[in-house]
């Protein structure tokens, strides 16, 4: 009997982009540009042992640099779940760009998770080219670098077990070392994509999101996303799809409007 969990996807922003801006060499389909949401969520992993966040959100500077708002701030949000940042205990980053690693200063206790091939990339050569840095906040990579020198950073390569039944799966595509995490549910088990797939539409149709690291690998990303779903039935959440929020239970109370849940455990997740 494997441990199970509830699976929490919180939507903290949100904005209207352009499917040019969001895919790839978009003008190759031939298609007209058109408005698209971009949702922006954090993930929270729990049972009655454990909790789990996945991904911090974007922060105050982050988002204003890029002139976005919060719909809530991802502490508040997550606090609003039950969940104290300065609490939390197990921090995997899927990838080091500013809307997933703003706000680490909220979570010191925090032991993090990230892939080796990620944190690395951010401190060699060509990170702060342009094309790489305008996904990031340079306090916030030193933040990172921070935590790492507090000894509260581990590294894994390829995949790891960060607690039990919860995989953590570097797949790169997106960054160097963007990772996903696999989580057993009891609605099945659940496939947190964050940006090895923003939207459905990058697995369903097999189009590159159009902030890129590694082309093949992004395929490939894809290519075990599309075989959890066909082998294990997995339920895969994209990092920034607003659909999320319609595929899915919503939540209610305090959080209406700002997250859904996939094998709700009720009161039993929360110590
Ligand atoms: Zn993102």
């Amino acid at each position: 009997m494997t441990d199970t969990y509830e699976v929490l996807a919180l939507r903290y922003a949100s904005r209207t982009t352009s499917r040019a801006q969001v895919f790839l060499n978009y003008h190759l389909y031939d298609e007209p540009d058109a408005p698209i949401q971009m949702d922006y969520y954090v993930w929270v992993v729990r049972n009655h042992r454990r909790t789990v966040v996945v991904d911090t959100g974007y922060g105050e500077s982050g988002g204003r640099n890029r002139g976005r708002g919060h719909l809530v701030h991802p502490v508040r949000l997550l606090s609003r779940a039950g969940v104290d940042a300065a609490d939390v205990g197990l921090l995997p980053i899927t990838h080091a760009h500013y809307d997933h690693i703003g706000n680490l200063t909220s979570f010191p206790a925090a032991r993090i998770r990230i892939a080796r091939s990620e944190r690395d990339f951010w401190r060699g050569p060509t990170a702060d080219r342009f094309m790489f840095n305008h996904a990031c906040e340079a306090a916030e990579l030193a933040e990172l670098e921070k935590a790492d020198a507090e000894g509260r950073v581990e590294v894994f390569e390829g995949r790891t077990e960060i607690a039990p039944g919860i995989e953590m799966i570097e797949v790169g595509g997106h960054t160097h070392g963007q990772s996903i995490l696999t989580v057993p549910t009891g609605e099945g088990l659940v496939v947190l994509a964050s940006d090895a797939a923003h939207y459905y539409e990058e697995i369903e149709r097999d189009r590159p999101f159009s902030i890129v690291d590694d082309l093949d690998r992004m395929y490939r990303g894809f290519d075990l996303l599309r075989s959890l779903i066909e082998n294990q039935q997995a339920i895969v959440l994209p990092g920034h799809d607003p659909d999320v929020m319609h595929r899915h239970r919503p939540l209610d109370g305090e959080l209406a409007g700002h997250g859904i849940v996939i094998g709700d455990m009720g009161e039993g997740a929360t110590s």
